[in-house]
């Protein structure tokens, strides 16, 4: 048995510095006098604050109205200025051009992000009762809809989603994973540990804080335990099925919470088929075709690591191991590998990591799963099913699907969309923030 490397980054983390908020500093009314008006409208576009002025932040004339919409997110392109010289984290109001309240926010003078909203309620208080309120709200929506009933893994807060931005918590039974992505959420992470701790009572609440996001925000990598301490070994139930999640060093926060009831889906559409799954991770989707009835699967990853965990995985399940074949290997080559040796299968499942984080990124993005979805479609039986997924916030649900059409026709073959998946409903999406909705699949029948 080969032991999976374990990355090991604990660092101990400094205390909370409080909330410096300025609510105290603000004027009640929300307006500015004449002159100050004055001031801001000839201030320079720049983000050094004028200290004598009003505390807070200031966008330009006619910016403010994504946040009229209630998109939780300022750019630093839509501020005019920032005054009070306030630090990373701290709590600010945020104000039109004109002097009016908009928004309490968190901000951060190093991210493109300048500030993330946290309430949009001039009498509100950012604080310690705030944060509870929020996660408890958090906590009875997955309650009120039975969320836990298959599954003892599921993501319990997602971020902006659901009113914390930056602030994203995973459970894995006894466990909660906190992963903080913004310099707002890092000031108050241990307000939030204590609240989760009080309202969940996990015995472990570990942090890894070492997604990409946080680099953008310029944020220093954590990951160590904040809360408890982590068991040796940490399980998800999911439907049925185990599934080792290493928290330590895992992706993300150690299991792909959000394709939870994709993977059952993939089990009823298994039976009897030779399965082909792609960016197989610990095993998700091949373990469900194989407890499905699949005639075969095989499963490939770059990752060894996640390969070993995923063999462990079947064992685990007592599966049936000669159904099972895994394969390191980059899928974008071994795709052609199989095409060039003539092989064929009747269900292929392509779950790619995120080839483009934001828009930016989505014509090279668009590129890749062009390539992937025109090789998977080759490589299916007629009749076969294709299930793929893009991740991407950068490609939107329409664009994915112009992406595959494209392939399809590429491929010289006819498909008809018999699903359309997204995450599991642990991963609510708010109205107002369509970002949230990442995660988009197709399932596909190909004549
Ligand atoms: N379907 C999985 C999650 C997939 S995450 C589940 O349900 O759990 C994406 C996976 O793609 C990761 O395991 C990562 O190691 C792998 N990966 C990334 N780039 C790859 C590449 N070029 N070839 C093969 N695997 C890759």
């Amino acid at each position: 048995m080969i032991t999976p490397k374990i990355k090991s980054h604990s660092t101990p983390h400094r205390p909370s510095q409080g909330n410096r908020d300025f609510r105290n500093r603000t004027k009640r009314d929300g307006k500015l006098p004449d002159e100050q008006k004055n001031i801001l409208r000839g201030a320079p576009k720049t983000h050094t604050g004028v200290a004598t002025a009003q505390p807070g932040i200031i966008l330009k004339a006619e910016r403010g109205k994504s946040l009229l919409r209630r998109h939780p997110w300022i750019f630093s392109g839509a501020v005019e200025c920032v005054n009070g010289a306030p630090a990373s984290g701290d709590t600010l109001p945020v104000r039109s051009a004109q002097g009016e309240f908009l928004a309490w926010a968190a901000y951060n003078a190093g991210s493109q992000i300048t500030a993330r909203i946290w309430s949009w309620r001039e009498e509100e208080t950012i604080n310690v009762e705030f944060f509870r309120s929020k996660i408890a709200n958090a906590l009875a929506l997955r309650r009120d809809f039975k969320l836990a009933d298959k599954s003892s893994g599921m993501r319990l807060v997602h971020a902006e989603s659901d009113g914390l931005p930056g602030l994203v918590v995973d459970q894995y039974g006894d466990v909660l994973v906190m992963q903080i992505g913004s310099a707002g959420a890092e000031r108050w992470r241990d307000t939030c540990a204590d609240i989760l701790q009080e309202l969940c009572k996990p015995t472990c609440i570990y942090e890894r804080s070492d997604s990409d996001s946080r680099t953008l925000e310029g944020l220093e990598p954590r990951n160590g335990v904040l809360r408890g301490t982590l068991p040796d070994n940490v399980e998800v139930v999911e439907n049925g099925l185990r599934f080792n999640v290493d928290v330590v060093a895992g992706q993300k926060t150690g299991f792909y919470l959000d394709q939870r009831d994709n993977r059952a889906l993939t089990e009823t559409l298994a039976q009897d088929r030779d399965v082909l799954n792609c960016f197989c991770y610990t095993g998700g989707f091949s373990l469900y075709a194989l407890r499905g009835g699949a005639k075969s699967v095989l499963s490939i990853d770059a990752s060894g690591d996640a390969l070993r965990s995923a063999e462990e995985n079947l064992a685990r399940n007592g599966l049936d191991a000669a159904r099972a074949e895994w394969q390191e290997a980059d899928v974008f080559l071994a795709l052609r590998k199989l095409r060039d040796q003539g092989r064929s299968f009747d269900l292929i499942i392509l779950d790619p990591p995120k080839f483009a984080p934001t828009a930016a990124f989505a014509e090279k993005a668009a590129r890749g799963y062009k390539d992937i979805n025109l090789l998977g479609f080759k490589l299916l039986r007629p009749g076969g099913i294709l299930i793929t997924y893009s991740c991407s916030g950068g490609i939107s649900e329409d664009l994915f699907q112009k992406i595959v059409a494209g392939a399809a026709l590429d491929a010289g073959v006819d498909a008809q969309i018999v699903h359309r998946l997204h995450a599991s409903a642990d991963h609510p999406v708010l109205l107002s923030f369509p970002e949230g909705a990442y995660l988009k699949g197709l399932v596909l029948r190909v004549g």
